[in-house]
């Protein structure tokens, strides 16, 4: 069985974003990109599988810049991925076009499972596996922390509101992986090199005939409020005091 991930490069989690001075967006000029740290999760799941004999080959793919190839691309080799898709665009891609991508990608790979990120860290968007499943009429168990193939099917423990759900989903399938899926391993230096002979593939959105434009027009993107200075209050009782000052204690 042959597994496909798909990855998206973001602002790096330790990088603090910055706001376009015309409010238009997040400035990414001269930033730190990175993984989606969801699709790192994804990647090692699905090697994971490859190494205990369930999956065959790992496939990731990623819509984004170029220099994808020589970062993300590279990383998701280097952790045990076997080939590797560019679909080139300098465009910000929405969900429902990353999806419709996916799906023309797995017409061409037909993978048996595509394990996805529960959602990108840069857009919060949470939406692109589930869209997958919908166009491609597949099963999906989504914010897993458990994956467990046994013949045509696949078991998915889900974290839910006070607890735990498991279902069982007949193959081919989408998972999208939850923060307790597993411990992404590192991508060491000798596997960096080594991945750099790693087949890539570099593809086009016109490729696949897929519609990519932006459905959504983003009015504007502000800074959260700063915090103000906090005040340090001398014992308990005169604490107690200002929230009363503040209405938040009786
Ligand atoms: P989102 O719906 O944007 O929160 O993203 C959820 C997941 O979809 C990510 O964790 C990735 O696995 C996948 N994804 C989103 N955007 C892209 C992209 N541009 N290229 C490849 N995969 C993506």
């Amino acid at each position: 069985m042959k597994v496909l991930v798909p990855v998206k490069r973001v602002l790096d989690y330790n990088v603090k974003p910055r706001v376009k001075a015309d409010g238009t967006g997040v400035d990414l000029s001269n930033v730190k990109m990175s993984m989606n740290p969801f699709d790192e999760i994804a990647i090692e799941e699905a090697v994971r599988l490859k190494e205990k004999g369930a999956a065959t080959e790992v496939v990731v793919v990623t819509i984004g810049v170029a220099k994808a190839e020589s970062d993300v691309l590279l990383t998701a080799r280097a952790m045990g991925a076997d080939r590797a898709i560019l679909i080139q665009t300098d465009e910000e891609v929405e969900p429902l076009a990353v999806a419709k991508l996916l799906k023309a990608v797995a017409a061409e790979e037909q993978p048996g499972l595509i394990i996805l990120g529960k959602q990108a860290i840069d857009d919060d968007s949470n939406q692109t596996g589930q869209m997958l499943a919908a166009l491609l009429g597949w099963a999906q168990g989504t914010f897993a922390s458990a994956v467990e193939i046994a013949g045509d099917r696949v078991k998915v423990t889900r974290e839910v509101d006070g607890g735990l759900e498991t279902v069982d989903l007949k193959l081919p399938a989408i998972v999208t992986t939850d923060l307790r899926l597993n411990e992404p391993r590192y991508a060491t230096l000798p596997n960096i090199m080594k991945a750099k002979s790693k087949p890539l593939l570099k593809k086009t959105v016109a490729d696949y005939g897929v519609d990519a434009s932006p459905r959504l027009k983003t009015l504007k993107v502000v800074e959260p409020a700063k915090r103000t200075a906090g005040v340090k209050v001398a014992d308990v009782d005169a604490l107690v005091g200002k929230l009363k000052e503040l209405g938040v204690a009786a």
